[in-house]
């Protein structure tokens, strides 16, 4: 899709306003297609999470300790999710970063979710194709990990499901007109900005508390992975884990250490391990897959920033 500077045309509008309600027969075919890639996709990827010794836990929505999102260049939240519950303050989830962290040091090795993430983002991000204000994060954490174990992983896994997809979504794929290869092996990595025609990491990008930040050099153990033609589908890092660095990070960044307090004290008590991990995009790994102008397309049911509908 393209769009010049975030101005939402009127193709854009009336192709992207449609729930399901309104679709002619012809799209409802199409949203069957994808729908059947995302059952493929869906299956395939916590099968493969699972065959790996990964835990499945199940999602959290409200909580007091969510990702803050902040500091973050790329983030654009208009308005955070916060409701009174038995007389305490809470967040809708914007990611379960904080319990990835907590549960893969106290509970399991390795463990993944899908998790719903609700982020009010700014209406102009409508555009971009790639923001919804509600997605599913496939989030998974590694205990010991290293970045580059990730990353491989990551790779091997998505490299994995193309393959897959080539062969058990012939016909979906052929109706969205969409012919996928599997890359080759290890993806180019990039400080900045990479090639957008090839998968490519981009690593080294200053944001939250929790991505893991060498005082020293200055320099972020973080990666983002982008899809060719696309944009960033997955973020992650190693994570920070020691107290004393936690703090001094949201204290320089105005995070609310109040909101952290679990985390805080199971890292003063030196119970939290080192880890890293990731998320997926769902809805962007797929829009990818079947070749979709807008993540909203492959939503049952769109949640575009600045538009509510009635579903
Ligand atoms: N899921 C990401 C991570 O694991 C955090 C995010 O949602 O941006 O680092
Ligand atoms: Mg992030």
């Amino acid at each position: 899709m393209f769009l010049f500077h975030g101005v939402i045309t009127h193709f854009m509008q009336a192709e992207m306003l449609k729930e399901i309600t309104d679709l002619s027969e012809e799209e409802l075919e199409r949203k069957r297609a994808i729908g059947s890639i995302t059952t493929k996709t869906l299956s395939y990827l916590t099968q493969a999470f699972v065959t790996g010794g990964f835990n499945w836990i199940l999602p959290v929505v409200f909580s007091k300790a969510t990702d803050p999102l902040w500091p973050d260049p790329q983030a654009s939240i208009e308005k955070r999710v916060e409701v009174e519950i038995y007389g305490r303050e809470v967040r809708a989830m914007q990611s379960m970063i904080v319990h990835k962290i907590t549960a893969c040091s106290l509970l399991y090795g390795r463990l993944f979710t899908l998790s719903p993430n609700i982020r009010i983002e700014r209406r102009d991000r409508a555009a971009t194709g790639i923001h919804a204000y509600e997605f599913t994060q496939l989030d998974f954490e590694v205990r010991h990990a290293s970045s580059r174990d990730i990353m491989k992983l990551v790779e091997d896994l998505l490299c994995g499901l193309i393959a897959h997809l080539r062969v058990e979504a012939k016909e979906e794929l052929k109706l969205l007109g969409r012919d996928l290869s599997v890359p080759e092996r290890p993806f180019r990595i990039y400080e900045v900005t990479g090639n957008e025609k090839e998968f490519c990491w981009v690593v080294n990008m200053p944001r939250e508390f929790y991505d893991f930040e060498d005082f020293d050099t200055g320099k972020w153990d973080n990666y983002d992975l982008y899809l060719p033609g696309f944009g960033e589908v997955l973020s992650g890092s190693r994570r920070e884990y020691e107290y004393q660095k936690i703090i001094s990070k949201m204290e320089r960044d105005g995070v609310r250490k109040e909101s952290y307090k679990a985390l805080l004290e199971l890292a003063k008590s030196g119970r939290i391990k080192p880890t890293a991990g990731a998320g997926i995009g769902v809805e962007r790994l797929i829009a990818w897959i079947c070749g979709s102008k807008h993540v909203c397309e492959v939503q049952p049911f769109p949640r575009i920033p600045g538009f509510v509908g009635e579903l």
